[in-house]
């Protein structure tokens, strides 16, 4: 994935602008806010020096309601700001998550081998979480900071010119400080996200690997990359933490030392108490939004971080935009053809060289061969997972290239070794491909897949729950399903990676029958490991380094006594 840096002018156009109205209600709320809240320093120095001081009582209770109705009018705005702000940035953050993983489904295979699943859903979920900061009330509270400070300058001028010289220095200093200081905190926020979706990677990893790593009593060792992990992200915390600190608390101190230059300005210009006290209030309202400021913005700092690692998802260009791909296959018979087919993963490294065969419409054919041969690659560019680097895959006679894949994959069906079988009844795991379908055509489906040869068993039949939080089912009955599933779907072109796990005769017999009812009449091409699927093939390619080293039919290649032959003795003796 290709770097990106999110610049202001794209947050504003795409975040700030299009909501522009409701951040121009929130600012108006937040001015009204924040002038109320000028309301209470303000009195002090009547309440002092005509109220206590001269001990005129009429002016009381004036007084007292206006300091009042301000604490009322901030509290309902505060209140307003948060409904409306906060809710937006919420439904921001869901759109975003939606638009994310849209993004993400439409990536190509090869993405996906590259990447850690559990990091994936970090970038999904966590990532986007920073335009809370954006369109809640962060900005808003910001720009609210900067005007009750400008506004309490002129009061504080008003009061005393010099006084007010001598405090803006320091909080000129300051400011200079943090805005340094962000620019150091971004990289480690950005950097932050990465290492907790790696972290969080792992971990899921881990748990769903759970029984490899105990069987190889391998817990120490992945205790110790965790911990590894987890430290990092501490590092990195601690980094941000500390420079964050820093810079609150230096704000501090330079409020500290500005009240004691007050304390010792106010005898030589003779400050009424009142006076003093108005300006020590005006102070602190000029500065805690400056103090505020440097929390507001590494809240921003860090939406910025999370909005470029989103970016940099959203820049990865998906399988197919739709320019390049502009052929819809109608129904297709199912010829399929390889032309000079060659495919590297890696430059340099060809892992398939000058494949060239024709899978006839509705044929079986079988690709055999020692494992890291080519084999699943091989089917991978049928499903058009992957692309041939040179020479042309056609279906009917068309440029797979061209097609778009959407209607090439409605023709498509895949049956993979350890089929994903997801949470839910068994009913839904086999409508998954067709919702829609009918009663009967399920029926069919289960029936031709054996499948009800065990959930008859099963007191809620189909509607039975399978998975983490229902009944487990064995190898076998999990492949049964995957194929009920496939038969259902109906596809012209069938991808079949036979499991290689050993069945009992029974599982093993009522999966070769099923298996034969799905290939029927389907182009199919199968990375077989059953005798029994080779023998009944219409042509069994023997791959050997990414070469077709032997192509024939069982019969004829046995005859041949070359590679199959002995692939064939090798595992007949086993
Ligand atoms: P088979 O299915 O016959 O076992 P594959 O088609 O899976 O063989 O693999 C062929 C070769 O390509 C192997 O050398 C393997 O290491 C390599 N390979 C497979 N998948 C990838 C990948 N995602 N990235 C890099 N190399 C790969």
């Amino acid at each position: 994935m290709s770097k990106a840096k999110v610049t202001i002018g794209q947050v504003f156009k795409t975040i700030i602008w299009p909501r522009k109205k409701l951040l121009f209600i929130g600012l108006i709320l937040i001015v009204i806010s924040r002038a109320a809240g000028l309301v209470p320093p303000w009195a002090t120095k009547p309440f002092m020096d005509d109220i206590l001081v001269k001990g005129d009582m009429e002016k009381l209770p004036m007084l007292l309601v206006m300091v009042t109705a301000a604490i009322l009018v901030q509290a309902a705005t505060s209140y307003l700001l948060t409904r409306i702000l906060s809710v937006e940035a919420q439904h921001l953050i869901s759109q975003l998550r939606s638009k994310v993983q849209k993004h993400l489904l439409r990536l190509p295979i090869r993405f996906f081998d590259n990447q850690k699943s559990g990091a994936l859903v970090s970038r999904v979920m966590n990532d986007v979480e920073g335009v809370r900061n954006l369109v809640g009330t962060g900005l808003v509270q910001l720009i609210g900071g900067i005007l009750t400070a400008i506004i309490s300058v002129g009061f504080l001028i008003n009061i005393n010119p010099w006084m007010t010289l001598f405090i803006l220095l320091p909080m000129g200093i300051f400011g200079v400080v943090t805005l340094k200081a962000f620019a150091y905190i971004r990289p480690v926020f950005r950097e932050r996200g990465k290492i907790t979706a790696e972290v969080t990677g792992r971990l899921t990893e881990t748990l769903n690997g759970v029984r490899v790593i105990k069987g190889f009593n391998a817990e120490p060792q992945e205790i110790k990359v965790f911990e590894a992990g987890v430290e990092k992200l501490f590092l990195n915390v601690k980094k941000s933490l500390t420079s964050t600190s820093l810079v609150t608390n230096l704000g501090t101190f330079l409020v500290g030392l500005a009240s004691v230059g007050i304390m010792a300005l106010s005898g030589h210009f003779k400050l009424t108490a009142g006076d003093f006290l108005q300006f020590t209030m005006f102070m602190v309202f000029m500065i805690a939004p400056i103090v505020q400021m440097s929390n507001i913005g590494s809240q921003l700092t860090e939406a910025f971080a999370g909005l470029d690692r989103t970016e940099e998802l959203m820049n990865t260009p998906v399988e197919d935009d739709g320019t390049e791909r502009t052929i819809q296959l109608g129904s297709v018979k199912g010829e399929i053809e390889f032309k000079n087919v060659s495919f590297s993963y890696e430059e340099g490294k060809p892992v398939l060289k000058n494949i060239s065969f024709t899978a006839p419409a509705g044929s079986v054919t079988a690709l055999v061969g020692t494992s890291g041969s080519g084999k699943t690659t091989i089917a991978g560019l049928a499903a058009s997972f992957l692309n041939p680097e040179t020479g042309t895959i056609t279906i009917d006679g068309v440029d797979q290239s061209k097609i778009s894949l959407d209607s090439y994959r409605s023709q498509l069906g895949v049956v993979l070794q350890d089929d994903f079988l997801f949470e839910g009844t068994i009913r839904e795991n086999i409508l998954f491909p067709r919702p829609n379908a009918t009663h009967a055509d399920l029926q069919m489906a289960v029936k031709a897949a054996f499948v009800n040869e065990f959930t008859d068993r099963f007191e809620l039949g189909l509607d039975t729950v399978i998975g983490e939080r229902g009944v487990k089912l064995s190898g076998g009955q999990r492949q049964r399903i995957a194929i009920a599933r496939a038969i259902l779907a109906n596809p012209r072109i069938l991808i079949l990676d036979e499991a290689t796990s050993n069945l009992d005769t029974e599982s093993e017999s009522y999966i070769q029958n099923s298996l034969k009812t799905l290939m029927q009449g389907r182009t199919t091409f199968v990375i077989a490991h059953r005798l029994s699927t080779i023998r009944q093939a219409d042509q069994i390619l023997v791959i050997e380094d990414g070469r077709i080293e032997e192509r024939g039919k069982h019969e004829e290649l046995i005859e041949k006594k070359g590679r199959y032959f002995e692939l064939y003795t090798y595992q007949a003796r086993i």
